[in-house]
Parts: structure tokens; C-alpha cells; sequence
């Protein structure tokens, strides 16, 4: 069974992913892991990745692709060693062209995507829990006003310093990164929606109920 997991920054996608894949015997595939364990080996891809990275540019499809492709074969010995069950994707295919090529990876090995599962959460929503991040500015702690405020509110338990709100977490420029999100997985979920196979989540709900409404997805399907 090879699941797809996806949901914008802040949906809990992430959270999900390390509840289901233990619990369904999937092993999670996310190509930032992936991009640090080819670096860490040092293998050919790795290398490449690394100086793109060292650019601070996006590593190209083809790629990431190829690191993908090289991941699954592993996997494909796992399996048949009875060890894993199939995949869990988690940021990945993030295009409709690692869609296609993921889709061919699959067929090599006489394989395919049974289900994508989209958590969904509201864009203010997620605007709202994710523009709760604050900093400290000296020690570098990371509070949230909701979910992990400081005992006293707007400065650091440890140094008493008033806490701060990078950049990146200003509402306007956390609208920025879901409005360029959507835009790209809006074609990946109709390529996938062409074949009946998205289920979705209300990622409002509790962590636990979340995770149960997976599960209940993930299990009409046939396993
Ligand atoms: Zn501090």
C-alpha cells in the first residue's frame, strides 16, 4: 500500500505522518530526509544536491526524481524482505511532473499510489496558527501564543527579553507561501482526483481525530 499525505505548512501534516506511518507499516518518504541522507553518504546525487542547495536554489525534478527512484528500489528489497509495507509520502510528488515520474518509478516495480489524503485546513486558519510563532531575539526559543505561550505573555521564560515575530511568520508573507501552495498542488490533486483516489481530511479536528479520519480513509481502500 503507497500512500500520499498532503496539506499546507501548518495543516499538522507532518505531525500526521509520524502517527500513520508506524501505525500502517509504512515507511515515510520525504525528499528533505532523503536530500540529507545522500549528502550525508556522499553518494553522486548527494553531491549534486548538496552544491544546489549551497546555492539556495530548488533542487531540480529530475533529481529529485532520480533520489526518489533510488529510495524506492531500496524499498522494493524491504518489502520483499517482509519488513515494510509500502510508502508514505510526505512533500512529495509536490508538481504534476514528479506526479508523472512517480508514477512510472512505480509501474517499474509492478506498483502504484493507492490513496492521497489532503488534510484540509481553512487558509485563515492556518494564517492564524501559524503567525503565532514568536522568538526570543537573544536565546533564539520559539514560543507560540496558542499552543505554547511563554508564562508571561511577550517575553522569554529564560531571559526575560522581549519576544519578537520573524519576517517569514507576518501574515502577509505566510498568505504568500499558501497562495503559492495551492497553486501548485491544485493540478496535482486534479491528476490524482482523475483517478478517484483523494480522500479528505478536516485537519481542524483534534490531532487524534485526524488521525483516526486517515485511517478510516486509508482503510476502504483495499490493503
Ligand atoms: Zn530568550
Amino acid at each position: 500500500m503507497n500512500i500520499i499525505l498532503m496539506g499546507a505548512q501548518g495543516s499538522g501534516k507532518g505531525t500526521q505522518a509520524s502517527v500513520i506511518g508506524p501505525r500502517l507499516g509504512l515507511e515515510k518518504i520525504a525528499t528533505g530526509d532523503l536530500f540529507r541522507a545522500a549528502i550525508a553518504k556522499k553518494t553522486e546525487l548527494g553531491v549534486k544536491v548538496k552544491s544546489i542547495l549551497e546555492r539556495g536554489d530548488l533542487v531540480p525534478d529530475e533529481l529529485t526524481n532520480a533520489i526518489v527512484h533510488v529510495r524506492l528500489r531500496d524499498m522494493a528489497r524491504q518489502k520483499a524482505e517482509g519488513t515494510v509495507r509500502g510508502a508514505l509520502f510526505d512533500g512529495f510528488p509536490r508538481t504534476t511532473g514528479q506526479a508523472e515520474a512517480l508514477d512510472r518509478i512505480m509501474a517499474e516495480q509492478d506498483d502504484h499510489i493507492d490513496v492521497v489524503i489532503e488534510i484540509q485546513v481553512p487558509r485563515e486558519d492556518l494564517v492564524a496558527r501559524l503567525s503565532g510563532r514568536r522568538v526570543c531575539p537573544t536565546c533564539g526559543s520559539v514560543y507560540h501564543i496558542e499552543s505554547d505561550p511563554p508564562k508571561t505573555p511577550g517575553v522569554c521564560d529564560k531571559d526575560g527579553t522581549p519576544l519578537g515575530q520573524r519576517d517569514d511568520d507576518m501574515p502577509d508573507a505566510i498568505r504568500r507561501r499558501l497562495a503559492l501552495y495551492d497553486e501548485q498542488t491544485s493540478p496535482l490533486l486534479s491528476y490524482y482526483e482523475g483517478r478517484g483516489i483523494v480522500r479528505r481530511v478536516d485537519g481542524n479536528a483534534p490531532i487524534d481525530d485526524v488521525t483516526d479520519a486517515i485511517l478510516a480513509n486509508v482503510s476502504e481502500e483495499k490493503v
